[in-house]
């Protein structure tokens, strides 16, 4: 297969452990720059360019499209599904995921175990929010954060309207979620690759911190997981059409519940800790999808 992955940086440990595992099978793997590509949107012959060059003869596109430029990443990938690529991950399922609120009454209209979440427009609606997610204590979160940045645990109800009526002050989203206090700062990562977990790491925040997030200083380490999360993380991925994905769920005392399904997660932190060749498992998917693709169109 002729394949090209759409990322910003190439030296990252996923892109390069997916592009090495690509090559050994007798692919060729071209790592470009997503926001360096462009587009001519003309009826019957869609196309991408880079660098001056039309980008033709690609069987599949692996986009690992950060947050920061889903709206082009999105019309770039959109634009190869057009053309015929077989996408990894197909864009309105990628688009759906980077939406936390959309992902989240999604998943509750499918039934997967969630942190009670209460969301509102109007400050003045705070104090109810708090109470609906049986808090204070009561995590507030912003609903364009990452890596737990803009996550915040209020502790009192004084200090959850400060921070609710700050971040609406300053024009964002949030939303209110039950502190799951007894996941004592850990979660669990599910990693997801065509309907089947094939790799399970907990992450455990650095001391006094109740996020896990690598990013802030966690831990990783392999965990065996029940069959009830098993069966929450796959539901998870096929409620948001992710073929790829991480799912993070925390483990509450009314069972597991999702916080986050990750379009583009991280390969190093679950390989390095569970020892499994996930790189390999997501070079599998692509080969049996596209192969079976080939009269299908995917994208919409
Ligand atoms: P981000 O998408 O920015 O990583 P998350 O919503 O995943 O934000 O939250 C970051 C971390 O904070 C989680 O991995 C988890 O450890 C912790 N956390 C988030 N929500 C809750 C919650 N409702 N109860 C307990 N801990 C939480
Ligand atoms: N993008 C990273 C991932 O999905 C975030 C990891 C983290 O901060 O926990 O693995």
């Amino acid at each position: 297969m002729k394949i090209v992955m759409l990322a910003r940086n190439p030296d990252l440990y996923s892109h390069q452990r997916i592009k090495t595992v690509a090559e050994a099978r007798g692919h060729t793997l071209d790592i470009v720059n997503t926001l360096h590509c462009y587009m001519n949107i003309t009826s019957r012959r869609p196309s991408v360019y880079y660098n001056g060059e039309k980008m033709t003869g690609y069987d599949a596109v692996i986009p690992r499209i950060g947050a920061s430029i889903t709206f082009y990443g999105m019309a770039v990938l959109r634009q190869f599904e057009m053309m015929g690529v077989y996408p990894l991950n197909e864009s309105v399922a990628i688009g759906r995921s980077r939406d936390k609120l959309r992902s989240m009454q999604l998943l509750a209209r499918d039934g997967v175990g969630l942190p009670v979440t209460a969301f509102a427009y109007d400050p003045k609606r705070a104090e109810d929010i708090v109470r609906m997610t049986s808090g204070p204590p009561t995590v507030v979160k912003l609903l364009e954060g990452t890596q737990g940045i803009g996550v915040v645990l209020a502790e009192t109800m004084q200090s959850a309207k400060s921070v609710i009526e700050a971040f609406r002050g300053a024009k964002v989203h949030i939303m209110a979620q039950e502190f799951i206090k007894e996941a004592g700062g850990t979660d669990i990562r599910a990693f997801v690759v065509g309907g089947k977990v094939v790799a399970t790491m907990k992450r455990t925040g650095k001391a006094g911190e109740f996020r896990s997030n690598l990013h802030r200083g966690g831990m990783a380490e392999a965990i065996r997981i029940t069959p009830i999360e098993r069966a929450t993380a796959v539901q998870a991925a096929k409620t948001m059409g992710l073929d790829v994905c991480g799912v993070d769920m925390l483990r509450s005392s009314h069972g597991p519940v999702v916080m986050e399904v990750n379009s583009s997660p991280g390969l190093e932190g679950v390989e390095k800790a569970t020892g499994k060749d996930v790189a390999g498992k997501i070079i599998d998917l692509l080969e049996a999808n596209v192969e079976r693709a080939q009269a299908t169109r995917r994208g919409k």
